[in-house]
């Protein structure tokens, strides 16, 4: 829990509503919606509940859910249809939802006429009055809806962070882009940067509770101190926290190329602890569909910052996703995709088939597609993908790497596992106790998803 952060709007009258009682938090989506439950954990044990792992064994029920594709929204229903019985034996368990999907009124209004066993249904801006509402969902019965918006930095909201060595920090929160296909700055709202001072307090303050690495969260972290009335941007952020002593490595995620600054580029190039590691979503191979994306660059400028980006940064691991089977996609633009692949060759690409979402440009747009056609392409890509990830993780071996280590591999206790500054999961055996540490590793073999290493001298 962070020391310095105890503060939650109305606590006085809320305070230890929880004591005695249990809670089960369940997480869907990107590590945003993880910070954002990290933080209700926080705020939920703040208030006098406690963790605990079996879903039977709670008092309360929290589901963290995400909009971004159709499937996670799927398992939601899923779940909260599974939980009905559940709640029949037990009649006060709460059940709370909330996040990405029930920030839409639509859906939110789905959840509670279909399961009327939920009890409160709040959205991403609820955050900050998270107590009040259980509260009042407990004492009013029935199901309470806040789908309030604000524009709220969150400031001073306590955590409880899952990971003793990493830390995620938001550095913005909420997107401008509204690339046509995609849902989160209908849910997430406008793009709000957290004070330069703010971020780089609570990197100080994290590095005093003994964290070594920091991912910085944002939507698009190079429109980060855009819209603040000071002049600093991304690249300033990165340097001020690249000076906080006690952190050894700083990631940030996502960047959108068509703001990726040259400056951006020199100032990861400079090394210290900022990563070497870029995840730069392209979505497509083909300008045609990028256009209609709403992406705002071509692909002959995605794969020029590639090239600047390979050429000066030695050994930098660059990381993308891809979208197939967009409206309207032919065969010709999913060949360009795949000559893209080829060009850019990425470490990992994560690749996504196209999932229209309620409210968005290109839900509108006619879609003739077959599904198996998608299905095939993103088989296709994957499979070549895989290639260049085993190809690329190949040339690593026989070379020394850092690794941060995280503790003992789950399916193999000889063997501990960490990452690279790259990002690139490593595992290698040893009897010593290393978690938390930062350990030089020898490759000795390379897999499409992990190196295997040995400790080097
Ligand atoms: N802000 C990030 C991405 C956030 S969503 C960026 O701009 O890159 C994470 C990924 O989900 C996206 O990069 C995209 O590949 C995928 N995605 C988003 N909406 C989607 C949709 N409607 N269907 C399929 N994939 C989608
Ligand atoms: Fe979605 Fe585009 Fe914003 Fe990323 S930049 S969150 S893909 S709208």
């Amino acid at each position: 829990m962070d020391s310095d952060t105890e503060y939650i709007a109305g606590m006085d009258q809320i305070s230890r509503s929880g004591e005695g009682k249990r809670y089960h938090l369940i997480t869907f989506g990107c590590q945003m919606n993880e910070h954002d439950s990290e933080i209700m954990a926080g705020i939920l044990e703040n208030i006098g509940f406690e963790a605990v792992a079996d879903l039977s064994e709670a008092d309360l029920i929290v589901i963290n859910t995400c909009a971004v594709r159709k499937k996670p929204e799927e398992k939601v229903g899923g779940l909260l249809g599974k939980l009905k019985p559940l709640k029949e034996q037990k009649r006060d368990l709460v059940i709370a939802v909330g996040g990405c999907m029930t920030q839409q009124a639509e859906l939110a209004q789905y959840i509670k006429q279909r399961f009327s066993h939920v009890n409160l249904i709040f959205g991403t801006h609820s955050l900050t009055h998270f107590p009040q509402l259980l509260e009042e969902a407990i004492i009013k019965g029935g199901t309470v809806v806040d789908l309030e918006e604000n524009q709220d930095l969150r400031e001073g909201l306590p955590i409880r962070r899952t990971d003793r060595y990493k830390a995620w920090l938001p550095i913005i929160y909420g997107c401008n882009n509204f690339c046509s296909y995609c849902v989160v700055p209908y849910v997430r709202g406008r793009e709000r940067s957290r004070p330069l001072e703010d971020i780089v307090n609570e990197a100080h303050s994290l590095a005093r509770e003994g964290y070594l690495e920091l991912t910085l969260l944002g939507q698009n972290v190079n429109s980060y101190g855009q819209d603040r009335p000071e002049t600093y941007d991304f690249a300033d952020l990165l340097l001020e926290l690249d000076k906080v002593d006690g952190i050894s490595r700083i990631r940030f995620m996502t960047s959108h190329p068509k703001d990726l600054s040259p400056r951006l580029i020199e100032t990861v190039a400079r090394g210290g602890k900022i990563c070497e590691h870029f995840h730069l979503p392209v979505q497509s191979g083909s300008n045609r569909i990028l256009e209609v994306m709403n992406r705002r660059y071509t692909r002959e400028h995605y794969l020029d910052l590639i090239r600047d980006i390979k050429l000066q940064i030695p050994g930098v691991a660059v990381t993308s996703d891809i979208i197939v089977g967009f409206p309207g996609e032919t065969e010709y633009d999913y060949l360009d995709t795949m000559q893209l692949l080829e060009a850019a060759r990425f470490d990992n690409a994560f690749t996504f088939i196209y999932s229209p979402r309620r409210g968005t440009k290109a839900a509108e747009m006619t879609d003739h597609e077959p599904r198996a056609q998608k299905e095939r392409r993103l088989q296709k890509l994957s499979e070549i993908q895989q290639r260049i990830s085993l190809d690329l993780n190949r040339e690593l071996v026989d070379l020394v790497v850092e690794v941060l280590v995280e503790g003992r591999s789950k399916s193999n206790p000889v063997m501990l596992s960490g990452r690279t500054r790259t990002n690139k999961l490593v595992h290698f055996p040893s009897t010593l106790e290393l978690t938390g540490r930062l350990v030089p590793v020898k490759i000795c073999e390379a897999r499409t998803w992990n190196l295997i290493g040995e400790e080097a001298g």
